[in-house]
C-alpha cells in the first residue's frame, strides 16, 4: 500500500503533523525510532509555552510562535493535556540586561504578544516573592504558560490515531529512495514503506536521513544537526509554591538561559544548561552541569533549595548549524516534489508546535497534497480520569465500577491500577515502563519509581500478555528483569 503521507519522527513536530492532517482525507504513518511518542527532545526539555517574543521578528520562529503558544493552550484544553497560563518573567540585574528586556519587549510587539510589560520596584516582589532582590527590572508576559509535554504529544498522536494515522515504533529509517512512479520509500534496511509525501521530523537525526539534503534559501551549506545538551534538576512539589511564574534569566548565544518555573505537575524545574555534545543520544548528568544550573538557579531566586531534588535529568537539542539559526522547514533539495524536511526545531519548537505543523501541511498542500476536508474527523480522544482530581463521590463510583480504581500502585504521585490498565489500553497505549510513566506520572514523584516500578511491570505483563522478562524500561535492549541462568 501506499500512504498519501508518512512523517519520519513521533516528537512533538511529527505528532502534531499527524494531528493536522487528520482532519483531511489522507492515509497517514508516523514512523519512530524509539518505542513510543515523544523519545526525542520532546522528552526532555523545560516545558515552557514560550509567549513569542524571543525570535526575531520575520524569521519562521517569529511568525509561528505567538500562533502556536495560543494553540496550544487551545489544544490542551481540548483534549485534558495538564497546561497552566502562569505568565513568563525575563529578569535584569543591571543595565544591560535591561537594554535587553526592552529589546524583547520590541520583538514581542513585532511578533505580536500581547500584553507584555516591564515591570520594576516593589510590584516585582509583589508579584514573585521569592525572586532575588537585585532583579531591578524583569519583562512579564502573562500569556506565557507550562504544558506537559509527553502528554501533549501523546494526545494528539491518540487523537490522528482514532482517525485513522497509522504509527509504527522501533523503526529507525535509515534511507529513502524513490519508486518508479515518483513515490518514495521510506526504508529502516530491513524493510520499507511507501508514501507520495515524506515529511522528516527525525529532530536530531533529521540530517541524517539523506544526507546533505537540508539546504534552505540563502544558505551556502546544507545543514547538519548539532547536538546540544541542556541539563536539568526537578524539585519536589513540596516546593511548588516558590515560583508563581516561569523566571528566565537574560538569555545567551546559546538559548535562552537557566529557568526556574513551577511545572504542569506542581513540581519546580530548574535548568537548562546548554553544552555541545557529539553523540546525539547523550541525555547524561554531570557534577558540573548540575553546578552551573544551581548557580544560575540561585542567581534568580537566592533561597532556592536545591536540596529538595527528586531527579536529574537531561534533554538534546537539534540545534541547525546554519547562518539564519532559524527552523529548517524546507523542500529536500534531491526529492523536491516528496520530501518535506521540518528540521532544526529547536526552542520554542514545542510552544510552537501546532503553527509549525500547519505551515508543514500548507507546504505539502503546495507540494500538491490534496487536503480534502475529512467531515468523519473527531477531535477527541478517550476520557483521561486522574484519580487525585477526582471528588470523593467520584472516586466512590470509580472503585465501585472497578477496584483497580482502589488500589494504589504509586504512592508518590497517588496513581491507581485503574488508571496504569487505562494507559495500556488506551489507542497508542504504553507498551512498556517509560510509556506508563510519561502517561499517568507512575514513578515521577519522590522515590521515583523505587516502589512501583515492579508493580507496574507485573500489571504491563499481565495486560500485554507478555512474560515479565520481555518487559522493557523503554523499547529493545532495556528489559529490566534478567532471566535466571539455567
Ligand atoms: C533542553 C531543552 C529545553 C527546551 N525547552 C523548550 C521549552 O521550554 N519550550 C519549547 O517550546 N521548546 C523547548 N525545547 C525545544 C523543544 O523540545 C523542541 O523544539 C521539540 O521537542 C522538537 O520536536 P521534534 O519533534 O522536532 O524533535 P524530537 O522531539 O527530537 O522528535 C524527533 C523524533 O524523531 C525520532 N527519530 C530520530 N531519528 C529517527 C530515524 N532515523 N527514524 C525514525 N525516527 C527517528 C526520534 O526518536 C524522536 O522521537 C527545548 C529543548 C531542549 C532539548
Amino acid at each position: 500500500m501506499t500512504y498519501d503521507v508518512i512523517i519520519i519522527g513521533a516528537g512533538i513536530t511529527g505528532a502534531m503533523t499527524a494531528y493536522k492532517l487528520a482532519r483531511c482525507k489522507l492515509r497517514t504513518l508516523v514512523l519512530e525510532k524509539g518505542s513510543d511518542i515523544a523519545s526525542g527532545a520532546t522528552r526532555a526539555n523545560s516545558a515552557i509555552v514560550h509567549a513569542g517574543y524571543d525570535a526575531v521578528p520575520g524569521t519562521l520562529k517569529g511568525k509561528l510562535g505567538v500562533d502556536g503558544s495560543r494553540q496550544v493552550g487551545e489544544i490542551a484544553r481540548r483534549l485534558n493535556v495538564p497546561y497552566k497560563n502562569c505568565g513568563s518573567f525575563v529578569c535584569a540585574f543591571d543595565e544591560k540586561d535591561e537594554e535587553h528586556i526592552k529589546m524583547l519587549y520590541d520583538r514581542g510587539v513585532a511578533n505580536g504578544v500581547p500584553d507584555m510589560r516591564i515591570i520594576r520596584g516593589e510590584k516585582l516582589f509583589e508579584m514573585e516573592p521569592n525572586l532575588s532582590r537585585a532583579c531591578t527590572a524583569a519583562l512579564y508576559a502573562p500569556s506565557a504558560g507550562i504544558v506537559c509535554p509527553w502528554t501533549l504529544a501523546t494526545a494528539v498522536s491518540e487523537v490522528a490515531s482514532l482517525n485513522g494515522a497509522d504509527f509504527v515504533f522501533n523503526f529507525a529509517v535509515s534511507g529513502v529512495s524513490e519508486n518508479a512512479d515518483g513515490s518514495l520509500t521510506v526504508t529502516d534496511g530491513k524493510t520499507g514503506y511507501s508514501a507520495r509525501y515524506v515529511v522528516n521530523a527525525a529532530g536530531v537525526g533529521a540530517d541524517k536521513i539523506v544526507e546533505g539534503d537540508i539546504w534552505p534559501e540563502g544558505e551556502d551549506k546544507p545543514v547538519r544537526i548539532n547536538p546540544r545538551r541542556g541539563e536539568y534538576v526537578l524539585l519536589d512539589s513540596e516546593m511548588g509554591g516558590i515560583a508563581r511564574h516561569t523566571l528566565f534569566v537574560c538569555p545567551s548565544e546559546k538559548g535562552k538561559g537557566i529557568l526556574v518555573s513551577p511545572t504542569a505537575h506542581g513540581n519546580i524545574i530548574v535548568g537548562p544548561n546548554a553544552n555541545e555534545v557529539s553523540d546525539p543520544d547523550d541525555t547524561s548528568v554531570t557534577p558540573e552541569g548540575i553546578a552551573e544550573i544551581s548557580a544560575g538557579a540561585r542567581k534568580i531566586m537566592p533561597d532556592i533549595n536545591l536540596r529538595t531534588a527528586i531527579t536529574q535529568f537531561a534533554g538534546v537539542r537539534p540545534t541547525p548549524v546554519c547562518r539564519s539559526k532559524d527552523y529548517c522547514i524546507v523542500r529536500s533539495k534531491k526529492f523536491p516534489s516528496r520530501l518535506l524536511h521540518a528540521a532544526g526545531i529547536e526552542s520554542p519548537g514545542l510552544a510552537s508546535s501546532p503553527a509549525v505543523a500547519d505551515y508543514v501541511v500548507g507546504i505539502l498542500g503546495e507540494m500538491g497534497l490534496e487536503l480534502i476536508p475529512d467531515p468523519d474527523f473527531r477531535d477527541e480522544r478517550p476520557p483521561v480520569r486522574r484519580f487525585k482530581e477526582m471528588s470523593d463521590e467520584e472516586k466512590r463510583l470509580a472503585i465501585a465500577s472497578d477496584p483497580a480504581w482502589g488500589r494504589i500502585i504509586c504512592r508518590c504521585e497517588t496513581i491507581t491500577e485503574g488508571e496504569i490498565i487505562d494507559a495500556i489500553r488506551r489507542p497508542l497505549g504504553a507498551r512498556d515502563l517509560d510509556g506508563v510513566k510519561r502517561r499517568v506520572r507512575a514513578g515521577m514523584g519522590r522515590c521515583q519509581g523505587g516502589f512501583c516500578s515492579p508493580r507496574v511491570t507485573a500489571i504491563l505483563a499481565r495486560e500485554l500478555g507478555a512474560d515479565m522478562y520481555d518487559i522493557t524500561k523503554k523499547g529493545p535492549g532495556s528489559e529490566i528483569l534478567m532471566r535466571p541462568s539455567k
